[in-house]
């Protein structure tokens, strides 16, 4: 239950990408079939709630607008055709999972017309003063999450009962779906003050029978090797293997926000999941 017998990049960004290189689709997509890949799924992030975060510059990076939500599923779609033949691209978006405003997530996907799979993730906890990104800097996690929590034991209990959640959240959606980056909290590990690893591995372990009975699958997601503060993927090997043997789809994503990104990290996967 991998995608080795396909050579598939699950988790890719577009020009509609604020926080991104700005390159279109295009280059990402070409760069993909040099590189051997036969299967790719576009998984944008999509609209926010208005004050989401109280953060009017950093909410501008963060997403594209509603009105852009047409245009990008257009221009998705546009390219899938024209590759046809060549890549399998797969219209996807990397959803968020909003605690408390999952009406908006169902109104945005409501629109999401022709719409193949979709991710879900977790990148913001409730925090100081309102909703906080987990994957910003490690100065705002420290300041408005680990202050607000008092431990970081704290903030990872609260990361992975979001998770949880999340994926309950998309049990019920009709399309492919996985859950995006689970250990994204671990993104500042080498900046922040340790996390228990046996507190990991626990809740981890206690994810794994809710994604089985929600049919939802892993992002295996390689992009936490190319950050600094990180460099591991955001799936432990072992959860793979706990994940392959309860037959948990597990999908390789670069999270590319560059053309030069798409297939990063393959190798590792490629090598990771052959063990299983
Ligand atoms: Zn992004
Ligand atoms: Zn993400």
């Amino acid at each position: 239950m991998n995608s080795l017998k396909l050579k598939w990049d699950g988790h890719n960004h577009t020009e509609f990408c604020k926080h991104g290189s700005g390159r279109p689709l295009r280059e990402y997509a070409e760069r993909a079939v040099s590189l051997g890949f036969e299967r790719y799924t576009v998984t944008e992030h999509p609209p926010l709630p208005e004050k989401w975060i109280d953060d009017p510059v950093l909410m501008r990076e963060l997403a594209m607008d509603m009105a852009e939500l047409p245009l990008y599923l257009k221009e998705v779609k546009a390219v899938k055709a024209e590759f046809a033949g060549r890549l399998d691209i797969r219209v996807g978006l990397e959803m968020d999972y909003l605690f408390e405003n999952e009406s908006f997530t169902e109104a945005v996907l409501a629109e999401a017309d022709g719409l193949e799979e979709a991710i879900i993730s977790v990148h913001y906890l409730p925090g100081r003063g309102g909703m906080r990104c987990i994957d910003y800097t490690p100065e705002d996690f420290r300041d408005n999450l680990l202050t607000y929590y008092g431990s970081m034991e704290k903030v990872v209990d609260a990361y992975y009962d979001h998770v949880e959640m999340a994926v309950r959240s998309a049990a019920a959606w009709p399309w492919r779906r996985r859950i995006g980056h689970i250990n994204l909290i671990e993104k500042f590990r080498l900046a922040l003050p340790p996390i228990d690893q046996a507190q990991i591995r626990g809740r981890l372990t206690n994810i794994l029978p809710i994604l089985a009975e929600c049919g939802v699958g892993v992002d295996v997601n390689t992009a936490g090797l190319r950050k600094s503060t990180c460099g591991i993927p955001y799936v432990p090997e072992w959860f793979m293997d706990a994940c392959a043997e309860r037959g948990i789809e597990l999908v390789y994503g670069s999270d590319a926000h560059h053309p030069d990104d798409v297939g990063a990290g393959w190798e590792w996967f490629a090598a990771a999941a052959k063990r299983k």
